[in-house]
């Protein structure tokens, strides 16, 4: 059942009972599903968003995580508006694809990937550019495994009144944040990430007194948030179109063990030790990894080709067959490779991964 974990960052490893609760059919107009699963999933992910679960709501989307950040940005940057996107990496690029294909009217601000966006560089933006009125970033840059520095982020555009939207793909779940604290009216999340679910759906957490005004303005049917919540809750948990219902029943087990676990900080805790151990070992076999230790995330770390000659992908396949699937790199600056920290992986994991890494050629 299990040939190798993934440490990569999304699809990642699931716990057995998370696969096993998949194995039975639901129909999605009767309340087993509906009330007993969907329901109870919308509530508990806006109280693992924020202590004033009563100023948000939780908005699920068929798809992967980028088909929610294209629905928020589809969904709430109308044609009056414009939108600030601020990137240093892959995802934060993507936003802005995004907003061409949307003809939306943007401006982003790209940083070296290998640093944080800045929050002073945002404020003389919006200082130059009072029409700006929302601000977009990335959380987790997954790419590299930058971790942004969301509260001072936070701090300006709240200071200059601008709405916010953050894509926390890969650290909702995994690093402690509270929506409301930091002033997010859009947080974008998926399945398959920090909860450790399976792949086949995203969430979107909204300031409820934003999405009443996203009414009327996403071009798409079928990415449009303020329709599918809309349907959602009149339909008390009822979906616009097909569910995916074993994904969905998946992730209430996922959210399930997240509280077992002892909710957020404890599942931080775990991977906070799972990257302590993995970069701790590779060092120890001569490994550098890409970031400086203080902007780097728990989730994914970046490391460096040993040599110039480095074989990637005879260093990858001596893996796999030892039990563990590693990422290729992602930027075009520096020869890297990734491995996550993610998903139902432990300690002992990186111990049997470093093990294993000492015993390749490469
Ligand atoms: C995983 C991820 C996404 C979504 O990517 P998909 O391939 O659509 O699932 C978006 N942003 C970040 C930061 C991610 O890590």
């Amino acid at each position: 059942m299990k040939p190798y974990i993934l440490l990569t960052p999304g699809p990642l490893t699931t716990s057995d009972t998370v696969k096993q609760v998949m194995m039975a059919d639901w129909c999605t107009w009767d309340e087993d599903y509906n009330l007993h699963i969907v329901e109870e999933i919308r509530h508990n992910l806006v109280a693992l968003a924020t202590k004033k679960p009563e100023l948000y709501t939780a908005i699920l989307l068929q798809g992967s995580g980028t088909y929610c950040v294209e629905a928020v940005l589809g969904s709430a940057i109308a044609p009056q508006n414009r939108l600030l996107i601020l990137s240093n990496g892959a995802y934060g690029d993507r936003m802005g694809t995004i907003a061409e294909y949307h003809k939306l009217n943007y401006d982003i601000i790209e940083f070296d990937e290998i640093s944080q966006v800045s929050e002073v560089t945002l404020e003389e933006h919006l200082l130059k550019n009072p029409d700006i009125t929302h601000v977009a970033v990335v959380h987790c840059e997954t790419t590299t495994g930058v971790l942004n520095p969301l509260r001072k982020i936070s701090r300006v555009v709240r200071k200059h009144g601008r709405k916010f939207i953050v894509d926390a793909m890969s650290s909702f779940g995994g690093v402690p944040m509270d929506v409301e604290e930091l002033g997010i009216d859009f947080m974008i999340s998926s399945a398959n990430k920090c909860i450790q679910g399976v792949p086949g759906f995203g969430f979107i957490i909204a300031r409820k007194s934003e999405l009443l005004r996203c009414k009327g303005i996403s071009p798409s049917l079928s990415l449009d948030i303020y329709a599918q919540w809309e349907a959602m809750e009149k339909g008390h948990g009822k979906w616009r179109f097909t569910s995916p219902t074993h994904v969905v029943r998946a992730f209430k087990q996922a959210m399930q063990e997240l509280a077992d676990e002892g909710g957020v900080e404890a599942r931080n805790k775990r991977y906070v030790e799972n990257h302590r151990i993995l970069v701790e070992g590779m060092r120890s076999l001569g490994f550098e990894t890409l970031l400086p230790d203080d902007i780097q995330s728990p989730i994914i770390t970046s490391f460096l080709y040993p040599k110039k000659d480095f074989d990637f992908k005879s260093f990858y396949t001596q893996l796999k067959e030892k039990g563990f699937v590693i990422y290729p790199g992602k930027i075009s600056q520096a020869d890297t490779f990734r491995i996550g920290n993610i998903g139902d992986v432990y300690p002992k994991d990186f111990d049997r991964l470093i093990d294993a890494i000492r015993q390749t050629k490469y």
